[in-house]
């Protein structure tokens, strides 16, 4: 700063020794006019500079600064180099901002930002389809207007925030949200939203599950109750054949209970349990054969087993999950068909190198709209003929965990009072084309 003033003071002195030379050479009147228009000089030197300066702090942020001479180009320099670290603060910050914001855009979560007066200052396009907002014609007005859900409202009007709300979707599939407001700054709130449909629905497969399993047993028991105390009742003066009749039907209703938690055990250790063997071989042919002669025992003669020629074939995977899918089909075929109808087995490979095991009925047959569901566990055409011939509702849903634990496929065709099919299809890396050199046996047995 004192160069400045040492420079201003010269250029004074000069003016002054100058116009003192003239007065001595010329006469005061020259000395004073050189002076005077010195003086003037100097002041439209710095007026100039300082309309330039007017101008430039008036300009757009980030005009250069304007060229500059004399004295003014130390201060315009300064000014300069001001204005680039300032600009390069703002570029970070902008870009710090924009950073901020893809992430808050790029959230599965909903996110608004709301004014003091609960207007809509920002929000992410979560945000917009869960709440059905649009960003450029919503931005400034109060999200009331646009939510107008009661509970919502009710929700932001008592401004008790501790607990999210849950809130269902008014406009297309129906969902639900859990809505949380958090205030922040001044009197200003973030409204995160978040899509817990699949937890909800989570929540009422557990809910149905419970009640169907409680259902399931609740009526068996209550028949075992029911037998148990009759034959108590009557233990003194019951003829020993009547009680071992109600003894053995106490006992075909223990049977069917067991099957239920066995079914339940298989489903729970295929749903929590660990990843199937990979490394054991099942005889696919052999299989079959074992399953053709339990099937003709279940059948006690009255339909016709046909066991088609089928190429040999090894499957890789848990013999004991593989059986009881398996097992589970036939049974079914049988248990489906009635009398004098014919169950057909068979293995065959598929154009893609893998194979399939299918198991063909002409018994009742099933309508299109139950077929998609009949893998949900207790979904059942026919409640009373499922129990009748000894049905858990849990067959379809082992198999289908099976085989999707060995990456298969299960296929239903099935047309009603015609009959059905169901194929298992296994892809290529579950096969083996040779047959087996030392095969494990399987040995679980049908579960329904
Ligand atoms: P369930 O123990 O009742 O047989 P599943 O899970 O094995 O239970 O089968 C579910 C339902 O699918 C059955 O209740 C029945 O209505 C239907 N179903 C299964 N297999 C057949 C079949 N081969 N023919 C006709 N209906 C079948």
């Amino acid at each position: 700063m004192s160069r400045f003033w040492i420079r201003a003071a010269l250029a004074v002195a000069a003016l002054a020794a100058l116009a003192l030379a003239t007065t001595a050479a010329a006469g005061a009147n020259w000395g004073w006019a050189l002076f005077s228009g010195g003086l003037l000089g100097i002041g439209a030197h710095h007026l100039r500079h300082l309309v330039r300066l007017i101008r430039w702090a008036r300009a757009p942020i980030g005009t250069p600064v304007p060229p500059a001479s004399g004295i003014w180009s130390w201060a315009f320099a300064a000014l300069s180099r001001r204005s680039r670290i300032a600009m390069e603060a703002r570029q970070q910050l902008t870009e710090n901002l924009e950073r901020f914001l893809d992430a808050a855009q790029a959230m599965p979560d909903g996110v608004i930002i709301l004014s003091r007066q609960n207007a809509v200052e920002w929000l992410n396009a979560a945000a917009e389809s869960q709440f059905g907002l649009d960003a450029e014609r919503d931005l400034g007005s109060p999200l009331t207007n646009m939510v107008r859900q009661p509970e919502f409202v009710a929700y932001l009007e008592a401004a008790d925030f501790h607990e999210p709300l849950a809130m269902r979707a008014v406009r297309g599939e129906p969902r639900t949200y859990s809505v949380h407001l958090i205030p922040f700054g001044e009197g200003r709130k973030l409204v995160v939203s978040r899509d817990i449909s699949h937890l909800e629905r989570l929540e009422t497969m557990r809910r149905d599950f419970v009640a169907n399993v409680s259902h399931e047993l609740k009526t068996p028991l209550t028949v075992v109750r029911g037998f148990v105390e009759t034959v108590l009742d009557g233990l003194r003066d019951m003829e020993p054949a009547e009680a071992e009749h109600y003894l053995t039907l106490a006992e075909e209703q223990a049977a069917r209970m067991q099957r239920l938690v066995d079914d339940l055990l298989t489903l729970s250790e295929l749903e929590t349990g660990s990843p199937p063997p990979l490394d054991e071989r099942v005889d696919v042919q052999a299989l079959i054969a074992e399953l053709a002669a339990e099937a003709e025992a279940l059948s006690a003669g009255r339909h016709t087993l046909q066991v088609l020629p089928g190429v040999p074939a090894t499957l890789i995977g848990s013999a004991r999950e593989i059986r009881s899918a398996f097992a589970n089909l036939v049974s079914n075929a049988i248990r489906y068909t009635p009398e004098s109808g014919t169950v057909t087995l068979g293995w065959s490979a598929t154009p893609d190198g893998g194979g399939a095991f299918a198991v063909a009925d002409t018994g009742i047959g099933i309508e299109a709209r139950h077929i998609p569901r009949l893998t949900e566990r207790f979904y059942r055409v026919d409640r009373g003929r499922s129990r009748e011939s000894g049905g858990t509702g849990l067959g379809l849903a082992i198999v289908k965990h099976v085989l999707s634990r060995h990456q298969a496929v299960l296929d239903i065709v099935s047309e009603p009072g015609r009959g059905s099919r169901f194929t298992a299809r296994f892809p290529p890396r579950r096969l083996r084309v040779a047959p087996p050199a030392t095969q494990r046996r399987p040995s679980a047995g049908p579960s329904s």
